[in-house]
């Protein structure tokens, strides 16, 4: 039997980070996977991936994964709070 494809949202390799854009006025928020999983098909380079596209990263099977909690619930939540878009942030203005 397949086994179901694991959501790398819940996997604590998976990091959010804010991308500074604009001079370092605003930040957008972006994913990547700090054991270097995620590749550009040619260049081999990492690839960075947008906030809200967060539930497409999925995968078959991976030798890292490490899952943080029960992934169905964590991925409910998520659903409900994942942005349909990307967003821009503005710092807080000290
Ligand atoms: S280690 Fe594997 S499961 Fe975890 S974020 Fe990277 S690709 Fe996804």
């Amino acid at each position: 039997m397949k086994e179901k494809k694991k959501y790398c949202a819940n996997c604590s390799h998976c990091i959010v980070f804010k991308k500074p854009i604009a001079k370092g006025r605003y930040y957008v928020l972006r994913v990547r996977c700090d054991m270097g999983m995620w590749k550009k098909r040619l260049s081999k380079e990492e690839k960075i991936y947008k906030y809200y596209t967060l539930l497409k990263r999925r995968v078959d099977n991976c030798p890292y994964y490490d899952p943080m909690g029960e992934e169905e619930s964590f991925i409910k939540d998520l659903k409900k709070t994942l942005p349909v878009q990307d967003i821009v942030y503005a710092y807080e203005s000290i």
